[in-house]
């Protein structure tokens, strides 16, 4: 199949989950992940369909940007970001998806507020309440979006999970349920401020279908758009 192939399959696949769950397939959206991919397959990626482009390593997004690599469509950070790295990050791309404590969500209002611009943030769950991973604890989420509600360089738009490597096919829409119902939570609270919370971004190569089924509003999905990645890539996904 040719990458224009497998993103029109994914995007089917996509729109046929949504139906049978009773969505309209055009709720949800396709973020490509584009880790270790070249400037020449991101921006045949687009040429193909790809709407938004999701990066989870600044260097390499910031390479690209150089390059011009993401012109016709929206950027995305989904990736673990660093405080000392959020100044390449802030006012670059459209969403960082990725905030997932007290501390980034300060780095980043500070910066915005540097830069005179409002940067649209999702918060990061941890929803596994996995030691390893990064993500506000489910118990803390409220209090921390009440705050980012209130910072004037950030505009709060929603919850991104990466959920456990899932050993069994469909182990993860428990996640995915507990998921969406943060989500509505989340944003019959912001309700009330004006905040309008409408990005649930959940759901990879191996579980998008479940995910869109449980109400994700943004799947990332890297390889089932490009093959698998080489051995760096693996690295990198370890490091979360
Ligand atoms: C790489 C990556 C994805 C996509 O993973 P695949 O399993 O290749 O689809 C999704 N989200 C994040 C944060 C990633 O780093």
């Amino acid at each position: 199949m040719t990458l224009a192939e497998r993103i029109a399959e994914v995007q089917d696949r996509i729109a046929a989950a949504a139906r049978e769950a009773g969505r309209d397939p055009a709720e949800i959206t396709l973020v490509a992940a584009t880790k270790v991919q070249s400037s020449e397959t991101i921006r045949a990626a687009i040429g193909a369909g790809v709407t938004v482009c999701g990066e989870n390593r600044v260097q390499e997004m910031t390479a690209h940007l150089d390059d011009n690599a993401y012109e016709g469509a929206a950027l995305h950070f989904i990736g673990h970001l660093q405080t000392n790295k959020v100044k390449f990050v802030v006012g670059r791309v459209d969403l960082i998806e990725s905030v997932g404590s007290e501390h980034l969500l300060d780095a980043v209002e500070e910066r915005a507020a540097r830069l005179g611009l409002v940067q649209d943030i999702l918060l990061e769950v941890n929803v596994g309440g996995e030691a390893s991973k990064s993500g506000v604890a489910p118990a803390d989420l409220s209090g921390l979006a009440q705050k980012a509600a209130r910072l004037p360089h950030v505009r709060l738009r929603g919850l991104m999970a990466i959920p456990p490597v899932a050993e069994i096919p469909g182990a993860n829409r428990k996640f995915f349920t507990r998921m969406y119902q943060f989500f509505v939570d989340i944003r019959s609270q912001m309700n009330d401020n004006g905040t309008t919370i409408d990005c649930l971004s959940m759901g990879m190569s191996g579980d998008f279908e479940d995910a869109v089924r449980e109400g994700a509003t943004l799947v990332r999905v890297g390889t089932a758009l490009f093959g698998p990645r080489p051995p760096m890539g693996a690295a990198v996904k370890d490091n979360r």
